[in-house]
């Protein structure tokens, strides 16, 4: 046999193979039957398949319980929670617009607005989630597009979505929503709870790379809508840049939602314990996190979360400890390691210079320096220890 015969081994196995972990196919080329067929196919409608970019029985699967999970039609992958927020930008955006984006979004958000939409001609303002009238009255003719988080990033305000989404629809501006945090399990974007004309966001994007793999090893993100003319609009814009998955990293991500929901509640579960020991600690200002109550947006949280919250969290220490205290305090967590991202199975520590990030020091939050805890999946009674032992140097350091 030579290597012609291998390539062109005409064995096909037996059909009716069924497990269940959904089959990975790992394609470039889609081999066709004929030049019909070929000329004939449309990559556009995922009836039928063109090639490895533009589609994969494993990816079409990924896509479709994602879609699912979110109450929306229609999904899309792309390389990174990053690519999915310029998919949506440059599918929607056009030289002329704007984009209006929290003040208290994922700073990359706005990085991309600042020094790469500006260069199309798109223009871009912050708006003060917490605020509705302010997104109201920034609200103009150019206006195509408003972003959303729920909680914002880091400083974890909870807006009212759905006053936020009712000024879109009166004003006909599309609405995206970073639904990381949500993780599609938290509250239902496309239909949030509210008595007269339904509410929903136009379209959700995630950062699969957290909550959906939960192992910390891949960068993906997804885009979904219920409307099929957004979604083909994106769809067009995700082929022709070229936006593609590996078929492995689609496998860990079509594994991993298997446990989405455990994993959310555990480390919802946990999250919410370790916040409240930290609010009890006299080191600690405040914890912003929405369902503690006190935190900022708690009642809008209440009202659309059905109590569920991810594990992630932020605090900020008394204006008596320096900087360079609350970073000895971060370097001398031995669980919690230095490191972006979340929804992993490690726990790690961030510790963010708001004034840095933020145009103005937030509403709500208090003076000092802010570090943020992503909760793990390890034991509650040693993370919380971790947390003791270095609160415990930053007293010594204090004196
Ligand atoms: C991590 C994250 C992203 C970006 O995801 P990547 O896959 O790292 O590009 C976007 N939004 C939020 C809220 C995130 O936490």
């Amino acid at each position: 046999m030579n290597s012609t015969q291998i390539i062109h081994h005409k064995y096909t196995p037996p059909a009716g193979f069924n497990a269940p972990q959904a089959p990975i196919y790992k394609a470039s080329t889609v081999i066709f039957e004929s030049v019909s067929a070929m000329r004939q196919r449309d990559w556009q409608n995922k009836d039928g398949y063109t090639y490895g970019l533009h589609g994969t029985p494993t990816t079409f699967t990924l896509e479709a319980k994602l879609a699912s999970l979110e109450g929306g039609q229609h999904c899309l992958l792309t390389p990174s929670g990053l690519a999915s927020i310029a998919c949506v930008n440059l599918a929607l955006l056009t030289h002329g617009d704007e984009v209006l984006i929290p003040s208290n979004c994922y700073g990359p958000n706005l990085a991309m607005a600042k020094n790469e939409l500006t260069r199309y001609g798109i223009t871009h303002q912050l708006y003060d989630a917490m605020n509705p009238a302010d997104l109201a009255a920034k609200l103009s003719a150019r206006s195509k597009l408003v972003w959303l988080e729920a909680p914002g990033s880091v400083t974890m305000e909870f807006p009212d979505l759905v006053a936020l989404v009712r000024i879109c629809q009166e004003r006909g501006v599309m609405t995206a929503l970073d639904n990381t945090w949500g993780a599609g399990l938290a509250f239902h974007a496309f239909a949030l709870p509210t008595e007269g004309k339904p509410c929903g966001v136009d379209i959700t994007i995630h950062a699969l790379t957290k909550y959906p793999s939960g192992s910390a090893n891949l960068l993906m993100g997804s885009v979904i809508t219920k409307d099929a003319a957004i979604f083909h609009t994106i769809r067009r814009c995700h082929m022709h840049f070229g936006w593609g998955v590996a078929a492995n990293d689609v496998e860990a991500v079509l594994v991993g939602l298997h446990t989405l929901p455990l994993r959310y509640a555990a480390q919802d579960q946990v999250a919410r314990s370790l916040a409240s020991y930290l609010q009890t600690r006299c080191e600690i200002a405040q914890v912003l996190h929405p369902a503690l109550e006190g935190g900022l947006g708690h009642a809008a949280w209440a009202s659309i979360c059905a109590n569920q919250a991810a594990g992630i969290f932020s605090v900020i220490f008394k204006p008596e400890f320096t900087q360079a205290q609350v970073d000895r305090f971060c370097e001398s967590l031995q669980l919690f390691k230095l490191g972006y991202s979340w929804a992993g199975p490690m726990s790690l520590v961030v510790p963010y210079q708001l004034e840095a990030m933020r145009p103005e020091w937030p509403t709500g939050v208090a003076r000092g320096a802010l570090v943020r805890l992503c909760i793990g999946l390890e034991s509650v009674t040693d993370l919380q220890a971790d947390l003791a032992q270095a609160l415990q140097t930053l007293g010594a350091n204090a004196r």
